[in-house]
């Protein structure tokens, strides 16, 4: 049977326990899971795209069959079929997160309808964990250490976070 191989796009600005915790339930599901981390041109960024490349490989090293890529500006799609991955997973915390998601996938259903997008749930303990909300607290000297992996707090403190 053909491997089945799945690519998880995000920004991850930063990679926070709730992406953490999709990718290793990701992991389970999947044969191969490729975190494809995409830097969003119109923000700013904590990190640049291959500090974040090699904090998640740190953050993500014991997931044998999770693979870190980076890319920039192509069509999520695109990536995904370059990549050879036939789903793309994405994570729901809330109404907002489902009514934003939900265009996109049936907009990239249209544009590559060979490619299926999965979404898990986001866990009861880190629904309302969000990357966004993160830089936030970052920005007024608060304590996010409950919210990320340990290296990334540690990069973060040394940028002088
Ligand atoms: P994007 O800029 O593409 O939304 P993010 O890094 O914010 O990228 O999120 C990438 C994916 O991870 C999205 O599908 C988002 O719903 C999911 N996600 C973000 N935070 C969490 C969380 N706390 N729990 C589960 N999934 C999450």
């Amino acid at each position: 049977m053909a491997k089945k191989v799945a690519l998880f796009p995000g920004s991850f600005d930063p990679l926070t326990n709730g992406h953490i915790d999709l990718i290793e339930r990701g992991s389970r599901l999947f044969d191969h899971l490729i975190v494809g981390i995409f830097q969003n041109t119109s923000k700013k960024s904590l990190f640049t795209l291959q500090e974040k490349i090699a904090l998640a490989e740190e953050a993500l090293v014991t997931l044998g069959n999770v693979e870190v890529v980076g890319q920039t500006q192509e069509l999520t799609v695109a990536s995904a079929r370059r990549l050879h991955a036939d789903y793309l997973l994405r994570g729901l915390r809330n109404g907002k997160d489902y009514e934003y998601e939900r265009d996109i996938a049936l907009m990239n259903a249209h544009l590559a309808p060979e490619i299926e997008t999965v979404f898990l749930l986001a866990d009861e303990t880190h629904q309302f964990i969000s990357s966004s909300l993160l830089k936030e607290i970052l920005h007024f000297h608060g304590d996010i250490s409950p919210y990320v992996p340990a290296n990334i707090l540690d990069a973060l403190e040394k940028k002088g976070w």
